[in-house]
């Protein structure tokens, strides 16, 4: 065997042993670097290997935190993001926490509510303190999921614009693409009756408006900005409503402008059916022509945001018209609508 061959021979060899030396659970290790061991097989994804060993932890010294928050750690891999909460759940019963194993702790609900689908805000303040406690590698590993998540949350979500601030400049695509109301209501303060509680349901409208107006509104932003204003004075002066009606507006270029707050109940599907009802308005009159590519895009990626952050099930996005008997949100949008419900 040449010197060369040799090396490569030796080279396979250690890496056989230390994929192989997660299961040779015979030669017992000792138990302060079983969660080590544990570790490294996890690193090479042989759960079972890894399960083993913080289990002989666990055996060795019950309350090893570290071994338990392997065991979480196992259990999202393996994608049972249930029994990582319940070793989570005993992780904090049991065990004496360090610093390090709290910050461990809450990437692993982080990971398992985002696996579960339950509300973006929820995930976020998760990872977010983890990322505020963690140290430069924790900071590191999370930064990108955080720029995601907080391009799906409002603004005012605590630890947001503070995140975002932080953010070098380019970071801009991160930002929440839905304009806030001060860009079309500065100095606005508005109210409505009834609070929204949670949204459990969307619903699609279009403004029915005649291709002038919306060809207006669709020359720049401060042209669609006019436009809410008047939908706004409409809906509050002829139809006696506290507010615009509906949740958010879709202008003709696929901008995103939030409209009545969500923290309070809408007026857009009818008196019986406003309740938890999230109010999409669509600017353009869809029976006849197709909504533009931009605005497809738009609202399908505010649907998929909105059901994400409530936990609404597709089966509850609906057309206007499948509430009431109308033509709204006309017949091109509403085939849209369908697909995404679909
Ligand atoms: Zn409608």
């Amino acid at each position: 065997m040449g010197s060369r061959a040799r090396a490569a021979a030796i080279a396979a060899l250690v890496a056989l042993g230390a994929v192989a030396g997660c299961r040779s659970l015979g030669r017992v290790p000792e138990h302060e670097d079983a969660v080590a061991r544990g570790e490294r097989c996890l690193e090479v994804r042989d759960f079972q290997g890894a399960e083993l060993y913080y289990e002989r932890a666990l055996q060795a010294s019950p309350r090893n935190a570290k071994a338990r928050i392997g065991l979480a750690r196992v259990a999202l891999e393996r994608d049972d993001p249930r029994a990582a909460l319940a070793q989570a759940d005993r992780a904090e019963r049991e065990c004496v926490l360090a610093e390090q194993d709290k910050v461990a702790l809450l990437i692993v609900r982080g990971r398992a509510c985002q696996r579960l689908g339950r509300p973006v805000g929820l995930v976020w303040a998760y990872l977010h303190r983890a990322y505020e406690a963690g140290g430069p590698e924790t900071r590191q590993r999370l930064h990108k999921d955080l720029l995601r998540l907080a391009g799906q949350l409002p603004s005012d979500t605590p630890g947001v614009k503070e995140f975002l601030a932080a953010v070098p400049a380019g970071g801009a695509a991160a930002r929440s693409r839905i304009r806030p109301r001060r860009d079309w209501d500065p100095g606005g303060a508005p109210q409505a009756d009834i609070p929204m509680g949670k949204p459990f349901r969307i619903t699609v409208h279009h403004s029915a408006h005649d291709a002038f107006i919306a060809g207006s509104a669709a020359r720049s932003a401060a042209a669609s900005a006019e436009v809410i204003r008047r939908m706004r004075a409409y809906h509050v002066q002829n139809r006696h409503w506290q507010d615009i009606g509906y949740h958010f507006v879709i202008d003709p270029r696929g901008g995103i402008w939030e409209g009545r707050p969500l923290r309070f109940q809408g007026a857009h599907a009818g008196a019986a059916h406003n309740k938890g009802n999230i109010g999409i308005c669509v600017i353009g009159n869809y029976d006849a022509q197709g909504p533009s590519a931009a605005q497809v895009d738009s609202l399908t990626w505010l649907i998929r945001r909105l059901c994400a952050q409530y936990d609404i099930p597709k089966r509850q996005i609906f057309s206007h018209c499948d509430l009431k008997a109308t033509t709204c949100p006309g017949r091109f949008l509403k085939r849209i609508v369908a697909e995404l419900r679909a």
